[in-house]
């Protein structure tokens, strides 16, 4: 029986997977993180298409049916456990050349979209591509422009890093059980360099969630009440000015270019508070 909890809604519509495949580019060099195998139903086409898969499944469960699903492809292996408590890194180079890159397929767990994708985003692991089977409604999220409803740190965090690419959407029905939700095939290209450079990262993503904390509240509100303490307020406009940037502005109008400025122009304010 599935775990609903695990998110294990399993795909059965070969030509999607297909697609999927497809859209990963792979070559007889691809080397593959496939994240959450299933039955094997992708793995499967994934081994087809590419030198090595490596794929990380948390429910040990299913060893059973992905060996037989798998039986005959000597280029996959399958390890068991939480990708997230994973050391990637490791995985990676007990199974593949050093430094090869990585190309990420999977059809996710829901329920750890953004976690894994922060993961794979922020490690250590060279990686190239990542095509990935999201809820259509995190798609939108991920490749969000200022001004849209669904532009948050979320979409800032992965456009820091890679311009998302939406593949395909996908209904619900391709999927047993299906989910609640339709989903969509998106693809990250993961750029060499960081989309802007900033002085303190960590900081930066600090600046980017406090000011999408409170959606309704101006620029001004959001940091002084979820990063710069309530009497700093004079502080902070001084800073707005300098950068050019209207005090009575939403967080969610802001582009990344405006995040990366002010974050290094708060450096100080920051550095005195803390
Ligand atoms: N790849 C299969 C397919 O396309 O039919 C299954 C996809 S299903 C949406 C997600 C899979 O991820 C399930 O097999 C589930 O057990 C696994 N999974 C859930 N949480 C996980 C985690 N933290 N680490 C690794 N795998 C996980």
């Amino acid at each position: 029986t599935l775990k609903k909890s695990l998110g294990q809604n399993f795909l059965v519509d070969e030509n999607i997977l297909r697609k999927i495949v497809e859209a990963a580019g792979l070559t007889e060099e691809s080397h593959v993180l496939e994240i959450g195998p299933g039955a094997g139903a992708l793995t499967q086409f994934l081994a087809e298409s590419a030198r090595r898969v490596i794929a990380i499944e948390i429910d040990q469960r299913l060893e059973p049916i992905l060996n037989e699903t798998l039986q005959g492809y000597e280029n996959v292996s399958v390890r068991f456990g939480d990708v997230l408590k994973m050391d990637l890194q490791q995985v990676i180079t007990e199974e593949c050349p050093p430094d090869v890159p990585i190309t990420v397929v999977a059809n996710l767990p829901y329920y750890v979209t953004t976690p894994i994708l922060m993961k794979l985003l922020t490690g250590d692991v060279p990686i190239q591509t990542i095509v990935v089977m999201v809820q259509k409604e995190v798609a939108g999220r991920l490749g969000a422009v200022p001004g849209e409803k669904s532009y948050g740190s979320l979409s800032i965090a992965v456009q820091y890093m890679a311009d998302p690419e939406i593949i395909m959407t996908v209904p619900k029905t391709v999927f047993v059980p299906q989910p609640n939700v339709d989903s969509a095939v998106i693809r990250l290209n993961v750029r060499p360099d960081k989309k802007v450079e900033v002085a303190d990262e960590a900081f930066f993503f600090r600046l980017v969630r406090a000011s999408f904390a409170q959606r309704r509240k101006t620029l001004v509100n959001n940091l002084m009440n979820n990063l710069f303490s309530k009497d700093k307020k004079d502080e902070i406009l001084a800073v707005l000015n300098a950068v050019g940037i209207d005090p009575g502005r939403r967080g969610e109008t802001l582009t990344i270019h405006e995040f990366a400025k002010l974050s290094d122009h708060f450096q100080n304010l920051i550095n005195e508070q803390e």
